[in-house]
């Protein structure tokens, strides 16, 4: 049976198996295929836990080994012939921000984009992201652009359904030029995440593209010059739904000034797309007590996704 074992295991090499840790027992082979199969399953969901990839083989099988029979012997363990339970491809939506959630509430405000010729620019000729990205990279709209180490364009699925606008990078954003890479990313990727929505499913931006000093509040002649390609961008991916993260995108998407409070709870169309306003994931950071409401927003906006 070892022998048998030894052979299995030599052929998971070959295949291109990754790192496991077999016990005493496991080498002895009790149920060779079967237990190595379930081992690797659980090494990859302890790794997308973000815990240690690592672990004992007989942690599956309480039953028939020991612990002391543990040896920590350190074998490859081959890719898993199907994808293990916690997978995206084999994840089946729970369904559990459901829960609780509120009815979606009625109509806000309703308002189109400016025409890019009454913002005296020239945006509709790009046609795609990638051409807007470049637009904003090699431009100098206003003052922050001098400043940046790079332009945050804004990154994601050019055929989303839904878009989140932030209001502008931060320190995190402006070294990586990505959107949403720092500590208030961190926060959205598990809003998404517990509303079920993959964050490469979707587009993420902000109403400026590059970095105020010190995160301090775009003024308004910086989000002037810059939002036209924020227009630009939501004309080409015509999403399902946007959202604004903060008042400050809320006012500027909207063209109003109102305060957060007045914005959220209600669903605003722009271009006819549906809007909803919540806070921003840095204002969650620092007042926690925000995290319920926008739990409620953000399941408002995953029943306007499913409609
Ligand atoms: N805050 C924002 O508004 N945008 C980012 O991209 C990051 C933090």
């Amino acid at each position: 049976m070892a022998d048998e074992w030894r052979r299995y295991l030599a052929q998971q090499i070959e295949l291109g198996g990754s790192e496991i840790v077999l016990s005493e027992a496991g080498k002895r082979g009790s149920r060779a295929a079967g237990e190595a199969g379930t081992a690797r399953h659980s090494e990859r969901s302890k790794e997308s836990a973000g815990q240690t990839p690592y672990r004992d083989l007989d942690t599956t099988s309480h039953e028939s080994i020991p612990r002391s029979a543990r040896d920590d012997v350190r074998v490859p363990a081959a890719e898993p012939s199907v994808p293990p339970p916690d997978h995206p491809l084999t994840r089946r939506a729970s369904g559990g921000w459901r829960k609780g959630a509120p009815p979606i509430p009625g109509p806000g405000m309703a308002v189109e984009s400016p025409e890019h010729n009454l913002l005296g620019d020239d945006l509709v000729s790009l046609a795609t992201l990638e051409e807007v990205a470049t637009r904003i990279r090699t431009t100098h709209c206003c003052g922050l652009c001098t400043y940046r180490a790079n332009a945050v364009p804004g990154e994601g699925d050019p055929n989303a359904r839904l878009v989140l606008v932030g209001e502008g990078p931060g320190a995190t954003e402006d070294s990586t030029g990505r959107p949403f890479v720092g500590q208030a990313g961190v926060l959205l990727n598990g809003i998404l995440e517990a509303i079920e929505v993959p964050r490469d499913s979707v587009y993420i931006t902000n109403i400026i593209k590059c970095r105020p000093p010190q995160n301090r509040k775009p003024l308004p002649d910086e989000i002037a010059a810059c939002i036209p390609y924020l227009h630009r961008q939501l004309e080409i991916i015509r999403p399902k739904v946007i959202v604004a993260l903060g008042g400050t995108a809320g006012e500027a998407l909207l063209g109003v000034r109102k305060s957060l409070g007045e914005l959220r709870n209600k669903v605003h169309t722009y271009n006819g797309i549906p809007l909803v306003v919540t806070y921003h994931p840095a204002a969650l950071l620092r007042n926690p007590n925000w995290k319920k409401p926008t739990w409620d927003d953000v399941r408002i906006v995953r029943q306007l996704l499913d409609r």
